[in-house]
């Protein structure tokens, strides 16, 4: 599908707990709008994986499902927003997720003369997250996202969508973190909904359902705030 034409630099918030679809509906936004995914957790994975300084700092509060420090967080940012491929736009999936992230995102926007556009809040059943999060697997090659009950590829071991035969898992996505990540998510991130309520751009979206209609209301959403 074309990429549709946007006019000024869009910044789009996606909330919600650890499964809630987050990740694979940005990409779907992504395809459609020629926005760029930008994912805090998958920015500091790469940290981890690098050895850099924080890297090394983040790693034990990951695998314990905590909060990374919001110095930590907002550098690795504010480095990515840095880069040339942001121009037209980013999907931020997994950041803001405290209070302090979301004023700082606003105080960076504003010195460029951006504002978000639109926070959606994916609404879901808590008690189905765990399950959810704790089967998943991606395709190291292409990240398509699968699941151990949900939905598996048509050959074992072999992605659907590009042929890659090495599949991958997050240390992170085992049944005792899920709970620490979930409770952080209600405790640190879940106050953000009213935060971009009373800013006017907030919407909420029914994450439980079939995943191309919860896709259909993200585009609609996007469309408009970004007309
Ligand atoms: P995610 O991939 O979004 O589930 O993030 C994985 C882990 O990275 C989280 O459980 C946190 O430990 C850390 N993390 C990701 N984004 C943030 C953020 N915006 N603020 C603090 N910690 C984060």
């Amino acid at each position: 599908m074309e990429a549709e034409t946007m006019t000024r630099p869009a910044v789009l918030i996606l909330l919600g707990p650890p499964g809630a679809g987050k990740g694979t509906q940005a990409r779907m936004l992504e395809e459609r709008f020629g926005l760029v995914q930008l994912s805090t957790g998958d920015l500091l994975r790469a940290a981890v994986a690098a050895g850099t300084d924080a890297g090394q700092r983040a790693k034990a509060v990951m695998e314990a499902g905590g909060l990374v420090s919001d110095e930590i967080v907002l550098a690795i940012l504010k480095d990515r927003l840095a880069e040339p491929d942001v121009a037209k736009g980013v999907i931020l999936d997994g950041f803001p997720r405290t209070e302090g992230q979301a004023a700082a995102l606003d105080d960076l926007l504003e010195s460029t003369g951006q504002k978000v556009n639109a926070a959606v809040s994916l609404e879901v059943d808590d008690a189905a997250m765990v399950d959810r999060v704790a089967g998943r697997y991606t395709c190291a090659a292409c990240g398509e996202g699968y699941h151990d009950s949900f939905k598996q590829p048509a050959v074992a071991g072999t992605c659907d969508k590009c042929g890659g035969t090495e599949m991958k898992r997050r240390a992170d996505d085992n049944r005792e973190t899920v709970g620490s990540r979930l409770a952080a998510y209600h405790e640190q991130t879940a106050p953000l909904i009213g935060y971009y309520d009373a800013r006017g751009v907030l919407s909420r979206v029914d994450a439980m359902g079939e995943i191309g209609a919860i896709a259909q209301s993200l585009q609609d959403i996007v469309a408009a705030a970004t007309r």
